[in-house]
């Protein structure tokens, strides 16, 4: 029988605000800690270190001269992170060219300084490192090779795969295990935890290979022997993302039918050496799924091998749950269902995610930060955490993992009052010189995370190591740098703490605007707390469709809204923006009822109905605001004895016509931007979806909309629709919708006598993404997923043609075919589904046989395996290639992806063609760009004729005010949608000039006041 992970939470909430959270922290730590005694300590550590300074091809004498905040320390960074995996030689040049700053490397002379002074720095002391440490044989063929006549891009590569091997113990675990050997011969106590080096796992088989290299690795270790002790033999540490695609929340019942059994069958291999196996931490929203395999595992261990005290967990303490998770792993040692318990490790570290795990804060909108913001914080947080492992040492051994001087000899004092056993731990490249110190002064137990692979696979790892060494705040960073001071260095975590009051150093995700504009609140989904309300309120919601109305009902509700239309006008502005910000503010509140609308009538999955009602809350505050701001009547300059103003009113009744698949957010942008702008206003949503449009209207009728000023009209476009574009008092139509029906809405209001009605008409796209050999294959295939397959692509912004570099299209293929492998299909109700069913029956038919007439002419590529009756109308995302851009005729609006290369010998040559064919299909919506040459994007932008280009990002979910969304061309006619020109488009403008001199004369200008 598969195991269950309990999904119940065993944690506090993540977002619980920092002041209170770091109180309980400080707390623990009352009377434990004889700071000037750790500065005491501490003092001749860094003394020592800053008199033995690193070599020049350190690392940190490399930072310091190129610190990641200037542009040379972030082109080595950008160089670290991709030019390694660049397999064509021509894009290498380009790249290195492009992150140096200079075109010609072949060229003479050039500046002393900035980038070609540190090019300079890295060539020579690549090429002198490698004379000194490598032998003849190792010059990496390929690539080096044929690059040979471009010396400087040749030892670029040379100094980047040299800045690898500070990081890396060995390529495979048997050249590591031997460079391990030779180290202890040094330093006889030291112990090796080995990390199998990658990304997460995109593909089923890179989760195999992981779990492959890993057993190898385990069986290496052991050598055919059982240690004495895991304490004292080397271990390994594993990614549980490497060992499963989906290790995700809402994949539990997958985490634990598919990732728990690989994750047993190391332990039971680890247990039976009796060797240490740790299990890395990684983002927080997977720190709750983690306890709960982790609990999993200790019943397993606890059934099989009681004995074994290797198994260990890494926690990270700038969780703010972090003291929680402590806890929470000595009640699980002591509960564990064997005589006496269990005994874990705990490898305590801070946490290397910090900036990922606040940009997803705020991006979501979440209630708060998961992780603390000062970096003081953290280091306080580490010492509760530290002092309660010490406690609970019956049952935990703890592992300190940081290079911190000051966190070091904090923790040595704790430990050794209260004579627990415990080890240090450091990173292999890093704080060597401090760990030599220490060593040499204490006789403590050290252990080093020692990182095995590739130089490919080295690269996620390298950044993070030079970002962690680079930051300013690091105490790496600082060490280096003689300019602070000892005691600024050593300073007291607690001390700062104290003087900040705890407060926390980021605005919260709400208050993310600094115009004052309040954000939308988001969903953590996977905290059970938050996602409880909004499952509860989907299970209850039924949608019962209301009557249509018919042409002459249209009649009738466009003669209330002429009539309403001046007293609505002569509102004050702000009274109108003050029933938008209302609206807004219900809608937040409501966001659980609004997310069981759209669930149960638009089909979407529970992110994009959370997506889509932030969407409708962001346009109210927003539109709200750029009304106050660009609507206001604006005095303008002319001559004395005369005033002049511009002011900006509605035009009538303004006809917004709105789609299925955003019925709550176009539906709301269109609507509260004609209302604001001072036009009454008649709303038609999709026939499709008119029972969350007629909420949200009600919604803005109790925020104050008189029903005079806005009506609903439900009906089919043919009829409703058609009727109110034709209709006499129309005074202008927002449309989004196909651009055929664009088109018919345009000729209706062209063939009308009387006044030229403006259209705003946001239509479809043929959007591309370009690829370039710099990207990384991993976020390349996580962008083209989510930007082809989210909402089943049933969105205008969907990615539908994918162009990529022939010299990694093969390899970018076959992972994104494992990644759509892992996609689950079906009912949009439940947490775990990825992409949910079509809008309707005969939208499923003609993407249907739009897939079937690919089949017989394009490559099938890939499919997302479905059960057939996964649920009505589900269709399986599906890619195929095609040989030309220009192969592609007409968007498919579902979960289907065109495939086409570009390249030597391929239809598009450059990166040029690529954009001038994409041009030419005529669409100029949304482009995706992946590249690591910054330049390169700079143009691809510059040339497209697309409204939004998104670089190394996915292509959906355009935020309002941020990424204000709208094309060109086939695509629509602007303003955007959710940008400071929206709202113009729906005002008449009046210029008053009045002549105050005709009165006789100009009594100001007399009086000398003008
Ligand atoms: C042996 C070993 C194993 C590791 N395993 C893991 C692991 O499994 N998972 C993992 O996530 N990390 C892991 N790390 C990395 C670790 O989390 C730290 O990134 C790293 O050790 C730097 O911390 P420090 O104490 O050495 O340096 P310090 O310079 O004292 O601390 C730097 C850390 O402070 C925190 N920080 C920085 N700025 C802020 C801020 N503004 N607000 C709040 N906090 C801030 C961050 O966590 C940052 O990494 C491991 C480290 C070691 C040594």
């Amino acid at each position: 029988m598969t195991p269950t992970l309990n999904p119940a939470p065993r944690l506090p909430f993540p977002y619980r605000p920092e002041p209170e959270v770091l109180a309980a922290l400080l707390r623990q730590l009352q009377g434990r800690l004889d700071w000037p005694g750790v500065i005491a300590q501490a003092r001749p550590w860094v003394q020592a270190v800053r008199d033995k300074p690193a070599p020049f091809w350190a690392l940190e004498s490399l930072l310091r001269e190129y610190p990641i905040s200037s542009s040379e320390g972030l082109a080595l960074m950008r160089l670290a992170e991709a030019l390694l995996r660049v397999p064509d030689a021509e894009t290498a040049i380009a790249l290195t060219a492009d992150q140096l700053g200079r075109a010609d490397f072949d060229g003479e002379g050039g500046p002393a300084e900035g980038p070609h002074k540190m090019l300079a720095q890295i060539s020579a002391s690549a090429i002198a490192l490698s004379k000194k440490f490598l032998p003849e044989s190792e010059n990496p063929p390929g690539l080096f090779q044929r690059l040979g006549s471009r010396t400087v891009v040749a030892a670029t590569v040379r100094a980047i795969q040299l800045l690898g091997r500070q990081f890396v113990l060995g390529r495979t675990i048997g050249e590591a295990m031997d460079e391990a050997a030779t180290q202890r011969k040094a330093q006889a106590r030291l112990t090796f935890s080995y990390d199998m080096l990658g990304e997460g796992a995109r593909t089923e088989a890179d989760a195999e290979r992981y779990l492959a290299s890993y057993r190898n690795a385990l069986r290496a270790i052991a050598g055919g022997r059982v240690a004495t002790s895991p304490m004292a033999a080397d271990g390994i540490s594993i990614k549980l993302s490497a060992l499963f695609t989906r290790y995700e929340d809402a994949q539990r019942e997958r985490v634990a039918a598919v990732l728990l059994p690989r994750v047993r069958a190391l332990v039971d291999e680890a247990a039976a050496a009796n060797l240490n196996l740790t299990i890395d931490a990684e983002e927080s929203d997977r720190l709750e799924l983690s306890l709960a395999l982790f609990e999993q595992l200790a019943a397993h261990i606890a059934a099989t091998h009681p004995q074994w005290q290797g198994f260990g967990l890494a926690v990270q303490a700038y969780q703010t749950r972090a003291l929680e998770v402590v806890d929470d792993v000595a009640r699980i040692a002591r509960e564990a269902p064997c005589k006496g318990g269990l005994r874990f490790m705990v490898r305590l570290v801070k946490g290397a995610y910090w900036d990922g795990e606040i940009k997803r804060a705020q991006e979501a909108g979440l209630p708060g930060y998961p992780v603390f913001t000062h970096k003081h914080h953290t280091d306080a947080s580490y010492l509760g955490c530290a002092a309660r492992l010490i406690e609970h040492h019956a049952v935990i051994y703890p592992q300190f993992a940081t290079h911190n001087a000051g966190t070091i000899a904090a923790i040595v004092q704790m430990a050794q009052q209260q004579g627990a056993a415990f080890e240090m731990q450091r990173l292999h490249g890093m704080g060597e010189g401090v760990y030599r110190e220490v060593l040499a002064a204490t006789p403590v137990a050290c252990r080093v995370y020692a990182p095995v692979g590739e130089h490919r696979d080295l690269l996620a790892y390298l950044v993070r190591r030079l970002l962690e060494n680079g930051a300013n705040s690091s105490f790496v960073h600082q060490l280096a740098d003689e300019a602070v001071a000892p005691e600024e260095l050593l300073a007291s975590p607690l001390d700062a703490a104290a003087a900040t009051q705890a407060a926390p150093a980021l605005a919260l995700p709400v208050a993310l605007y600094p115009d004052g504009r309040v954000n939308s609140t988001g969903i953590d989904l996977a905290c059970v707390a938050q996602r409880a309300p909004l499952e509860a309120a989907v299970a209850m919601t039924h949608i019962a469709p209301p009557p249509m109305d018919t042409p002459a009902d249209v009649d009738t509700t466009m003669q209330r809204l002429h009539h309403g239309f001046e007293a609505w006008h002569a509102r004050p502005l702000a009274e109108r923006a003050a029933m938008l910000r209302t609206a807004a503010d219900a809608l937040d509140a409501r966001l659980p009822e609004f997310c069981g609308l759209l669930v149960k009538e638009a089909h979407k999955t529970l992110g994009d109905c959370v997506a889509e009602v932030r969407e409708a809350v962001d346009f109210c505050r927003y539109y709200a605001d750029q009304a106050e701001a660009r609507l206001a009547e604006q005095a303008l300059p002319g001559p004395t004895g005369e005033r002049n103003v511009l002011r900006l009113k509605g035009r009538g009744v303004f006809v917004c016509i709105s789609p299925w698949n955003f019925p709550l957010a176009i539906f709301a942008g269109q609507v509260v931007a004609a209302l604001v702008a001072g036009n009454t206003v008649a709303a038609k949503p999709a026939e499709q979806t008119p029972v969350v449009a007629a909420r949200f209207v009600e919604l803005l009728h109790r925020a104050g909309v008189p029903a005079d000023a806005l009506a609903l009209l439900h009906g089919l476009g043919e009829t409703v629709g058609a009727a109110l574009v034709a209709h006499p008092h129309t005074a202008g139509v927002c449309f989004t919708g196909s651009t055929a029906v664009a088109r018919l809405i345009n000729r209706t209001l062209a063939a009308k006598d009387g006044p030229i009605v403006p259209l705003i008409a946001e239509t479809g796209g043929l959007n591309a993404m370009v690829v370039d050999s710099t990207a990384l294959p991993e976020q390349v295939v996580d962008a083209v997923v989510q930007s082809a397959f989210r909402s089943a692509g049933q969105r205008c912004s969907a990615l539908r043609l994918l162009v990529l570099h022939s010299a990694s299209a093969d390899g970018v293929i076959e992972m994104l075919k494992g990644a759509m492998a892992e996609l689950v299909v079906g009912d949009p109700a439940l947490l775990a589904t990825d992409v949910g069913p079509l809008i309707d029956d005969e939208a499923y038919a003609g993407i249907s046989a739009a897939v079937q007439n690919l089949e017989r002419q394009a490559r099938l590529l890939g499919r997302t395996p479905m059960d057939s009756a996964a649920f009505p109308r589900v269709l399986a995302p599906v890619a195929f290639e095609i040989g030309r851009i220009a192969d592609l005729k007409a968007e498919v609006f579902g979960p289907v992806l065109h495939v086409v290369r570009w390249g030597p010998g391929q239809a598009a040559k450059t990166v040029d063609e690529v954009v001038a064919q994409v041009n030419a299909l005529g669409y100029g919506l949304t482009l995706g760009v992946q590249t690591r040459i910054d330049t390169r994007a700079e143009r691809i932008a510059a040339a497209a004729r697309v409204g939004n280009v998104y670089v190394n990002r996915n292509m959906i979910g355009a935020v309002v005010g941020v990424q204000p969304f709208g094309g060109e061309g086939l695509s629509g006619t602007g303003p955007k949608a959710g940008g400071p020109h929206y709202l113009y488009r729906f005002c008449a403008e009046q210029t008053v000039t009045i002549n105050t001199a005709a009165a006789g004369g100009n009594a100001e200008l007399l009086a000398g006041l003008a």
